[in-house]
C-alpha cells in the first residue's frame, strides 16, 4: 500500500518555496484545501537549497518580501539592506508558522509524473515516495532557477576532493580554511562565493567562462528609521512596484536616453547610480536595453571601473566583459568581487583559451596546466526556467508529453497554462516577467490570477480550463517579438537556454515588464477568461475530496 494510496485533492501544489507557500494561502482563502509536495525538508524554495558563503538577495529585503499581508510586512525586521540567505529562510519560515502552511505540505518528496485523465478531468499525480494523488488542480509553483546544472567533464567521479554545487549547499557548515579550492562559474552565484572563499581558503582558483558585468551591492546593516519611513508608505511603494517594469519600486523611472544626454551629465549620473548599489542601473535610462550604443556607454562605464579596481592590467583585462551588452546576461551585485582578485591567494583561469578538459584525482587538468585542488565549487547555474517542469513527466492519458510538446522551446499562453494540458497552472512559467523582475511580486501577481480563476470556475461550475492554441500561438510570438526588439538577444545567457548544451534556444521570459503583463492578464480575465477554453460540468462528489 502507497503512503497515501489515492488520496484525492481539489488542488496540488508543486513545491513550497515563496510561490507554493502563498498558493497554499491563497487557495485555502477561496476554500479550497490543497496539498502540497516539497523535495526538501522545509519551506524556502531557492533560499533552502541556495547556502552557499555570501548567498543573498540582490533586491533589497524591504522590496523582496510578500506584500499580501500589511501586518506581516509591518511586523518582520529586516537586519540588512540586502538580506542574506539565512535571514530570508527564517522569513520563509516565520510565514509558514504564522500562516500555518505546513500542515498542507508534505516535505522531502518531489513529484516525479502527472496524468491529465480527459474523461475524469482529474490529474494523477506521483511522487518519488510512491504517493499516488488525484487532484482537479494542478499548480506547478518548482522554481525558475532549481535544477542545477553540472557540466558533464570527463573523468567527474575521479577526483578525490570535495564537490560542491552552490545551488545544492550542504546544510552543515564547510570549512575551507587551509584547503585548495576551485570556482568553477562567474554569474551571480560565483560572484557571491568568491570573495568569500577566498577569504578562508589557501588558494583559489576561479575557473572563468564569460566574464561578466557586476556592481558593488553596497550592503549595509537596516537604519531603522528608513525602514519604519518604508513601512509607513508600504502601500504606496508596492503598488508602484507591482505596476512597475521590474516590481521593484525603488528602481528609477527612466525619463530620458542615454543618448540624449552629454556624456559628462552621463557619466556623473552612472557614478552616482554606481555607489548606489543596485541593479537599478540598467533601468536608468530608457535606451539602455533596446540600443546598443546606449548600452555602450553604461557598459564603458562599468569597464573602467573593473580597471581601476584590479590592479595587474592582464587579470583586469580578463575579467572585463566585452561579449554582450551589460544587463542582457543578470547582471550582478557583488561584495568585494572585484577587489578579491587583488589579493595573492586567487588566480584567475580563463577556460575559453585554456579549457577544462578533464576532472582528475588531484583536481582539474586544462589545456595547459593541472590545478591540484581539494575542493571544487560548481557555480555553474540552472537548468532555468523549463528545467524544473520538465523534470516532472507531465502528460495527458493517451496523448502528448509536455517534454514532447516543448521540444523546440516552451509555448505557454501568458506564462500560466499550456494548450492541451488542461488545469494545469504554472506559477512564473516561460512567458511570463518571472526572473526579469523581483520574483516575489511576480509570485504573487501570478498566484492571485490563478486563485481568482480558480474562483470563477468553482462559482460556474466549470471543471476544466485549458489555453487555446491559437492564443497561445500569438502570445509566444509576442513575447519572441519584444525579445527580437530588445538587445537580450545579443547574449548566450541562460534566459535563452544557452547553458545547457542541446536546450533550445528560445528567449523564456516575457520581457515586456511586470506592470505592462499584470495589465494584460486582468483584460483576459475581465473579458471572460478570453484564449481560454472553459468547459465541463463538475461531476466529482466534494465528499470525495479528503481534508489534507
Ligand atoms: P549562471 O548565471 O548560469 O552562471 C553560471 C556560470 O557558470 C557562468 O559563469 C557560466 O559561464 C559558467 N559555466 C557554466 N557551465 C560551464 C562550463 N561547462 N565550463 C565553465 N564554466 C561554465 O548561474 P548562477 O550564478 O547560479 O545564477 C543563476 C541565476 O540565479 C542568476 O542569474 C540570478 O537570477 C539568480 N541568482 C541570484 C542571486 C542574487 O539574488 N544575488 C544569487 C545567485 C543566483 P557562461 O556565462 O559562459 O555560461
Amino acid at each position: 500500500m502507497h503512503r497515501e494510496d489515492h488520496l484525492r485533492v481539489d488542488s496540488l501544489i508543486i513545491g513550497a518555496g515563496f510561490a507554493g507557500m502563498y498558493a497554499i494561502h491563497k487557495l485555502r482563502k477561496i476554500g479550497l484545501q490543497p496539498l502540497a509536495f516539497e523535495a526538501g525538508n522545509d519551506v524556502g524554495g531557492t533560499w533552502y537549497w541556495n547556502r552557499y558563503p555570501g548567498a543573498r538577495c540582490d533586491v533589497e529585503s524591504m522590496e523582496y518580501s510578500y506584500s499580501f499581508d500589511n501586518d506581516l510586512q509591518q511586523e518582520w525586521q529586516w537586519s540588512e539592506r540586502y538580506a542574506s540567505q539565512a535571514e530570508i529562510l527564517r522569513y520563509a519560515s516565520h510565514v509558514a508558522d504564522r500562516f500555518d502552511l505546513r500542515r498542507s505540505i508534505r516535505f522531502s518528496t518531489r513529484v516525479v509524473a502527472a496524468e491529465f485523465d480527459l474523461a475524469t478531468d482529474l490529474w494523477t499525480v506521483k511522487t518519488d515516495r510512491g504517493d499516488v494523488v488525484q487532484a482537479r488542480f494542478v499548480i506547478m509553483a518548482g522554481g525558475c532557477l532549481s535544477l542545477p546544472r553540472m557540466p558533464d567533464f570527463p573523468g567527474r567521479d575521479s577526483f578525490t576532493g570535495k564537490l560542491y554545487h552552490t545551488g545544492s549547499w550542504p546544510h552543515e557548515s564547510v570549512d575551507f580554511s587551509g584547503l585548495r579550492v576551485g570556482v568553477i562559474g562567474t554569474g551571480s552565484s560565483g560572484i557571491q562565493v568568491i570573495p568569500q572563499l577566498a577569504r578562508d581558503a589557501a588558494h583559489l582558483t576561479v575557473f572563468q567562462r564569460t566574464p561578466n558585468f557586476s556592481l558593488p551591492a553596497f550592503n549595509r546593516t537596516s537604519d531603522p528609521k528608513a525602514q519604519a519611513w518604508h513601512k509607513r508608505h508600504y502601500a504606496q511603494r508596492r503598488e508602484r512596484a507591482r505596476y512597475s517594469a521590474g516590481g521593484i519600486a525603488g528602481h528609477p523611472l527612466a525619463q530620458r536616453n542615454a543618448l540624449d544626454v552629454s556624456p559628462r551629465e552621463r557619466e556623473n549620473e552612472y557614478e552616482a547610480a554606481w555607489h548606489r548599489g543596485s541593479t537599478g542601473f540598467i533601468r536608468l535610462y530608457k535606451d539602455l536595453l533596446v540600443n546598443h550604443d546606449a548600452n555602450e556607454t553604461a557598459a564603458a562605464f562599468v569597464r573602467r571601473k573593473i580597471q581601476e579596481i584590479v590592479q595587474d592590467p592582464a587579470m583586469a583585462e580578463r575579467l572585463t566583459p566585452k561579449d554582450h551588452p551589460i544587463g542582457t546576461k543578470r547582471l550582478c551585485l557583488d561584495t568585494d568581487y572585484y577587489d578579491t582578485y587583488n589579493r595573492p591567494n586567487v588566480t584567475l583561469v580563463d577556460v575559453r583559451s585554456d579549457p577544462i578538459e578533464a576532472m582528475v584525482a588531484e583536481g582539474l587538468r586544462t589545456r595547459d596546466a593541472l590545478h591540484q585542488l581539494d575542493a571544487i565549487v560548481f557555480a555553474t547555474g540552472y537548468d532555468a526556467v523549463t528545467g524544473a517542469v520538465l523534470a516532472i513527466n507531465f502528460c495527458v492519458r493517451g496523448g502528448e508529453r509536455l517534454a514532447t510538446k516543448w521540444a523546440h522551446g516552451p509555448r505557454t499562453y501568458l506564462g500560466l497554462m499550456t494548450a492541451g494540458f488542461p488545469n494545469l497552472f504554472l506559477v512564473t512559467g516561460p512567458g511570463s516577467p518571472s526572473v526579469l523582475t523581483n520574483v516575489i511580486a511576480a509570485i504573487e501577481q501570478h498566484v492571485e490570477w490563478i486563485a481568482d480563476c480558480i474562483s470563477h470556475l468553482q462559482e460556474t461550475g466549470v471543471q476544466r480550463i485549458e489555453a487555446d492554441p491559437a492564443f497561445e500561438d500569438d502570445w509566444v510570438a509576442h513575447v519572441n517579438e519584444l525579445a527580437a526588439s530588445m538587445l537580450v538577444m545579443k547574449a548566450n545567457s541562460w534566459y535563452m537556454g544557452a547553458n545547457v548544451p542541446g536546450k533550445p534556444r528560445v528567449f523564456m521570459p516575457y520581457p515586456g515588464g511586470l506592470g505592462t503583463y499584470r495589465m494584460k492578464c486582468a483584460d483576459v480575465a475581465f473579458k471572460g477568461y478570453e484564449g481560454f477554453a472553459l468547459s465541463g460540468q463538475r461531476t466529482v462528489n466534494p465528499e470525495l475530496i479528503v481534508s489534507v
